[in-house]
Order: C-alpha cells, then sequence, then structure tokens
C-alpha cells in the first residue's frame, strides 16, 4: 500500500476527524475525489465516533465498536436459566448485518488516515496546505486568537508566545 499523506489527497476527502483527547484535527485522504454519498457516509460516521490519534479504520471487523451508542438493550426479559444449552445466542439483538460488507468498512479500502500522528505531534502539514479546513493554531490546534505568521502558519497567542521565545 504506497500511500502518501499529500494536501492532494485531503482535497479528495475535504474532511477531518478530531481526536477527542488532543483535540488535534487528522485529515483524511484518498487517492481519488470520493464522492458525494461517500462523503455523507463518511461524514455521519465520524460523528458517532470518538477517535483518538493513531486510531486508523483500516481493515476494521467490528466498525460498531466504535459507535458510542449506549447499548442499553437489557435482554432481562428472558432468563438465562430457560435456556438449554450453555451458549447464549444473543447475536440476534445486534443492530449491525453480518451479511455482507459494512458500507463504512468499504469505505475505509479508499479512506485513510496517518497514524504516525500522536497526540504529542504537530498537527500534519496537508491540514494547513490544503487551504479548505478552518485555521486553526498549527501547535495545539484551537481555533481561537489565532496570529498568523507571514505567509505560513496560524499560532494562537500562547503558543506564538512559547514558539518566539525559543528563537
Ligand atoms: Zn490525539
Ligand atoms: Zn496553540
Amino acid at each position: 500500500m504506497d500511500f502518501s499523506p499529500t494536501a492532494q489527497y485531503g482535497k479528495n476527502v475535504r474532511t477531518i476527524v478530531k481526536c477527542v483527547e488532543c483535540n488535534k484535527p487528522h485529515v483524511l485522504y484518498a487517492h481519488h475525489k470520493i464522492s458525494e454519498e461517500e462523503f455523507c457516509l463518511l461524514q455521519s460516521f465520524l460523528e458517532s465516533i470518538e477517535y483518538t490519534c493513531s486510531v486508523t479504520f483500516k481493515g476494521l471487523s467490528g466498525l460498531s465498536s466504535f459507535r458510542k451508542e449506549s447499548d442499553v438493550d437489557i435482554n432481562d426479559d428472558d432468563k438465562k436459566e430457560n435456556n438449554d444449552g450453555d451458549t447464549d445466542i444473543n447475536g440476534d439483538n445486534e443492530k449491525e448485518n453480518n451479511n455482507g460488507s459494512d458500507p463504512v468498512a468499504e469505505l475505509f479500502k479508499i479512506v485513510q488516515i496517518n497514524k504516525k500522528h500522536t497526540c504529542t505531534l504537530a498537527i500534519e502539514k496537508p491540514y494547513f496546505v490544503t487551504r479548505i479546513f478552518p485555521q486553526i493554531c498549527n501547535v495545539c490546534g484551537i481555533s481561537e486568537g489565532l496570529i498568523q505568521v507571514e505567509n505560513e502558519l496560524s499560532y494562537c497567542e500562547e503558543c506564538h508566545a512559547y514558539t518566539s521565545q525559543c528563537n
């Protein structure tokens, strides 16, 4: 898999996912432009999960484990004692369809994420190079009180003060 996280590939997907721990955005990449339909599916999936850095969506068999739907269907209407066998089969109440392919899993055969970017690293360059995403501090990712440094990246006041000290 020759995957290179370029700005062009980022533009093909034109969406990001934010890490819930460090609040930094991750660009999603694809080799070719995804369709409107795929985009919508992707968006709704991303909104349904809590992403953390270094998670890729590749080859996930159980994507449903990422969904944060509150599993409150407690099936205590049936006592387990009624079961003759030892194995209680409760796979029927799962919403996912195990037959055939999960459209989201299919989508992530096309769409990729740069897992090298962890919470401690700065935000990946393509986020800024594509110029299609909101301006944020390139160090910490916040979007308020930004200072634009010449033609380069944006910093928040705090990170800007910190980096100027170092120079
Ligand atoms: Zn993170
Ligand atoms: Zn900052």
